[in-house]
């Protein structure tokens, strides 16, 4: 098998958890369409009004026009070295990016997208990176927490994946076996977020939900999309520009003004079940959780994309989301011994983060727009054999015997591994106050 060094580490892992059935075109946010990552790049993307001679397109789906003057207040906020390093390690794919970002010895210069205008950045001298006002703080920035309480008045916003009830159809976030119960993604990410909520609360966090209910956030419904705004739209593309891009908008704006440490967004992933009247089941499961970055010269190509990553780069957002990262897979991987998910060796859409086989970076709308650092996580298999049956069995207290094991319910398995693993994220990064002195 001709497979690319630099992946090694990762087959062995793969080999030994799983064989080779994980080397599979993976069934993501995108799946049910033959689109990509996290937004469709059809014509229909470039919204007529926005390109041209006087805007900054092009712009993706519903994007406003990026505010390039307020990245100013990163200047000398990152080194070249560091710039260079996040560049080319974590947030594209290839060389490409160099077609819109002029990479100087003291600056970059990137294409804002209006004609003959680029936005300046000035690297910072090594040891000499200026401090700033990000909305969110990172473990090591918070002030001591007391011993019982590590995320004592860390926010956190938790985004339940989907929307679910009556809108799981449309969203094709649906499925069902027979007589069973339906398996929908949006009902169980809102399950798994209730659970949450007590257990992040008794450590001290501050909780808030994007979304209570199984409906939108977003006013916006379908049909707003197939009007004149966008000619040549499909039912379907109205349908997908509804749950795919203004929900998250929406969700956006909700989570830009709460301002969070951090958000979760969490999912059940899946392989393709084809008909969802008729669903497949495999015999598998497997974990990932994704960070922002990969970004592609097609998504590159769009004026607020380019200044969305730039606004994670200066501010050096993929450090605390890589340490989040790893300790919540680690955390997540001890509970539930769940193998990873691999994505192609030479993938153009993901890129590994350090070598851990179960982080990966991905540019989906949520993981970009979201201005705080953002745990994307994946893990069961909503058609794997076992984690069906642990699905339908539905939640409930302690252990009971599932597919032929005494187990916890698959989503309190799901949300006490978050919360151990934000437990030891803090309690390792964060420091924590000296008990008071005793009589
Ligand atoms: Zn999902």
């Amino acid at each position: 098998m001709a497979r690319s060094r630099s992946i090694i580490p990762f087959m062995l892992v793969g080999a030994v958890a799983t064989g080779l059935g994980l080397w599979v075109w993976h069934r993501d946010e995108a799946a049910p369409s033959p689109a990509p990552a996290s937004e469709a790049a059809t014509p229909q993307d470039r919204s007529p009004t926005k390109t041209g001679l006087s805007g900054a397109g092009p712009l993706s789906p519903l994007a406003p026009e990026p505010d390039w003057a307020k990245l100013n207040r990163w200047q000398s906020a990152i080194t070249r070295e560091d710039f260079l390093d996040a560049m080319e390690n974590v947030y594209t794919v290839s060389g490409s990016w160099r077609e819109w970002f002029h990479l100087g010895e003291n600056d970059v210069l990137v294409e804002t997208g209006v004609p003959n205008e680029r936005f300046r950045l000035r690297f910072a001298n090594p040891g000499l990176e200026r401090e700033n006002a990000r909305p969110w703080r990172g473990a090591s920035e918070m002030p001591p927490a007391p011993a019982d309480q590590p995320l004592k008045d860390v926010k956190i916003a938790i985004d339940p994946g989907h929307i679910g009830g009556s809108w799981a159809k449309i969203e094709e976030r649906w499925f069902q076996l027979g007589n069973d119960l339906p398996v929908q993604e949006g009902d169980m990410t809102l399950l798994v977020a209730r659970l949450l909520v007590p257990r992040l609360e008794a450590l001290g966090a501050e909780v808030s939900l994007v979304r209570e209910t199984n409906e939108p956030v977003t006013p916006s419904r379908p049909a707003d999309f197939m009007d004149d705004k966008v000619p040549d739209a499909t039912r379907r593309l109205a349908e997908q520009l509804f749950y795919r891009t203004a929900e998250i908008r929406a969700r956006a704006e909700k989570v830009n003004t709460l301002r969070p440490d951090l958000v979760l967004c969490l999912h059940f992933n899946a392989e393709p079940w084809g008909d969802p009247a008729k669903p497949a089941l495999v015999d598998q499961t497997h974990f990932h959780l994704i960070l922002n970055g990969a970004y592609t010269a097609e998504e590159l190509a769009n004026a607020d994309q380019r200044h969305d990553m730039m606004q994670r780069i200066v501010s050096h957002t993929h450090r605390e989301e890589a340490a989040l990262g790893e300790t919540v897979a680690a955390a997540f991987v001890e509970a539930t011994r769940m193998p990873p998910f691999l994505y192609e060796p030479n993938s153009t859409r993901a890129v590994n983060v350090n070598g851990n086989p179960y982080l990966w970076a991905r540019n989906l709308l949520a993981n970009r727009v979201y201005q705080a650092p953002v745990v994307f996580l994946e893990p069961y298999l909503m058609n794997g054999r076992e984690d069906y049956q642990r699905i339908q069995a539905g939640d409930y207290e302690g252990m009971r015997e599932v597919a032929g094991k005494p187990r916890p319910s698959i989503f309190r398995e799901y949300a006490d591994a978050v919360t151990e693993g934000l437990n030891r994220h803090y309690r390792k990064f964060r420091p924590i106050a000296a008990l008071p002195a005793e009589e």
